[in-house]
């Protein structure tokens, strides 16, 4: 006779099944479907996502993890099992008032409001994508609505991808950034362009960007053999169990940074991934602590190592072996300077470590107004703009450098942009711990060493996956809570040093 945790953990073990067969769905769509398939990709993904959710909110799981709960009283807070069941009651006990049909509903909509975005921006006509966007802000307000919140409908979302943590707790941490940020970007802008970035306006050969991306992976500890590397049009990663870990690439023969530091951040996620202890596989544990926790590893690598001077001084030469011609004359502090220049600029995606967060902090507020119905979709557009004027003193030309640059919202992802910021501020909490813990750090990384570093990130973060809340771990690795007060530090520091301030 098996015990209630065990029949628990079968139900769970084919809900993952589910989701990563749904995972793989989407990986395919996005790497390798021709365009036709679409509508019947969003036919698929629907049933398979519908299933994987039916399967879970039924009132057998719930018997089960109450039965679960009795059975492991009494078991050490982070042990498997303990974790298991308290993770899976919280996550169960708000999606069980959300219905099937509104999960299939919002993802058939969401498909083909996917659709709609990419014509619109390519066309860069929002009043293509205002309909759909419309009944994607709906269904989100009913889901926000099933979900359940106290304060406001944002909540509900945010949850989502920030466990326990509430947007007054988020605004509070963002308006503490903005008073270190605007300033700060003001005083290096007033300083002029004296960054020196030419070196990047020039044509760098796509193979060759390939296989030096590919190199620092492996350098990072990316394993090949658990997982792969293929080209998208938008940078992901995702992952079906630790042992097959997915990540793409977009290269730009123009433009170089973008696929560089765009494969360097998606294999930071890709760590947290294959990091994950493997009997947490098959179980809701298997995930980031939450979406910012995730974004703190892909912005370490991306940021804090890879555009260090440490690392250049030991990379710089190999990527001249690549590109002889245009690297020529080409010194580790112009090199340097020109991957941190900061300039205020339109596009999130590519905006610079320092303006970064004002992108977010946008979207943030739009989001509310949205949920709240405080703003029409239709008036979207403008409300995007002023805000883009107020906080980075720049106005798109067009929409599809302004509000329809991002995927997100087609994808009914309102909530989610606040993790990008979060995952900046944990992102040094987490390095600056592991420099105090690996005396050498900085060394091991100009020697192109990142073992020490990969094992502190592995035993700390990644080995417990969705074990504890994101406010659990950053206590349990940092001793103390998120703070930006760190992360303003080390911009202040790095860019008093680059700009002279
Ligand atoms: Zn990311």
């Amino acid at each position: 006779m098996s015990t209630s945790l065990e029949r628990l953990k079968e139900r769970l073990a084919q809900v993952s099944d589910l989701s990563a067969a749904a995972a793989v769905l989407g990986w395919d769509q996005q790497v390798n479907m021709p365009p036709g398939g679409s509508d019947a990709r969003a036919h698929h993904l629907a049933t398979v996502e519908a299933l994987a959710h039916s399967l879970f909110i039924a009132g057998e799981t719930g018997q089960l993890l109450e039965e679960a709960a009795a059975e492991t009283t009494g078991l050490p807070y982070d042990s498997d099992d303990a974790s298991l069941v308290r993770a899976t009651r919280r996550e169960y006990e708000k999606l069980r008032h959300v219905p099937e049909s509104l999960v299939a509903e919002r993802t058939r909509v969401c498909a083909r409001a996917f659709e709609a975005w990419e014509q619109a921006r390519t066309e860069s006509n929002f009043a293509h994508f205002q309909p759909h966007l419309e009944r994607v802000v709906d269904l989100t307000i009913q889901y926000a609505q099933a979900l359940g919140y106290e304060d406001c409908p944002y909540d509900a979302l945010l949850d989502r991808y920030e466990p326990e943590m509430k947007t007054a707790q988020v605004a509070e941490v963002f308006e503490e950034m903005k008073a270190g940020l605007v300033p700060l970007v003001q005083v290096i802008t007033e300083r002029g362009k004296s960054v020196d970035d030419t070196v990047f306006h020039q044509e760098y050969p796509e193979q060759a960007q390939w296989d030096f991306g590919t190199l620092v992976l492996r350098d990072m500890g990316f394993d090949f053999k658990h997982g792969r590397q293929d080209r998208s049009a938008h940078p992901f990663t995702t992952g079906f169990s630790p042992r097959d870990v997915r990540i793409t690439t977009r290269i730009l023969p123009d433009h170089f940074q973008s696929a560089l530091f765009g494969t360097i951040h998606e294999g930071g996620h890709a760590l947290y991934d294959q990091g994950m202890r493997v009997e947490l596989d098959r179980t809701p544990l298997f995930d980031g602590a939450s979406y910012g926790v995730h974004e703190s590893q892909s912005r370490l690598w991306e940021n804090i190592v890879a555009r260090g001077r440490d690392f250049w001084g030991h990379y710089l030469p190999r990527l001249r072996e690549f590109f002889p011609r245009q690297l020529a004359g080409v010194d580790l502090d112009t090199f340097y300077r020109a991957i941190n220049k900061v300039e205020p600029s339109l596009i999130r995606t590519e905006a610079d470590e320092v303006t970064y967060n004002l992108h977010i902090f946008l979207r943030f507020e739009l989001e509310q107004e949205l949920l709240e119905r405080r703003l029409a979709v239709a008036d979207l557009p403008q409300a995007w703009n002023a805000k883009m004027e107020q906080y980075l003193g720049v106005t798109p030309p067009d929409d599809a450098q302004g509000v329809l640059q991002d995927v997100h919202w087609a994808h009914g992802g309102l909530g989610y942009f606040p993790s990008y910021a979060l995952g900046n501020l944990l992102s040094v909490q987490f390095y600056n711990q592991a420099r105090e813990e690996i005396r050498d750090l900085p060394e091991q990384v100009a020697r192109g060493q990142f073992g020490a570093l990969r094992g502190w990130l592995r035993e700390n973060i990644h080995t417990h996956g969705k074990k504890f809340t994101p406010a659990e771990l950053v206590q349990r690795v940092t001793g103390g809570e998120m703070s930006a007060a760190p992360f303003l530090a080390y911009l202040r520091e790095k860019y008093s040093e680059i700009y002279g301030l």
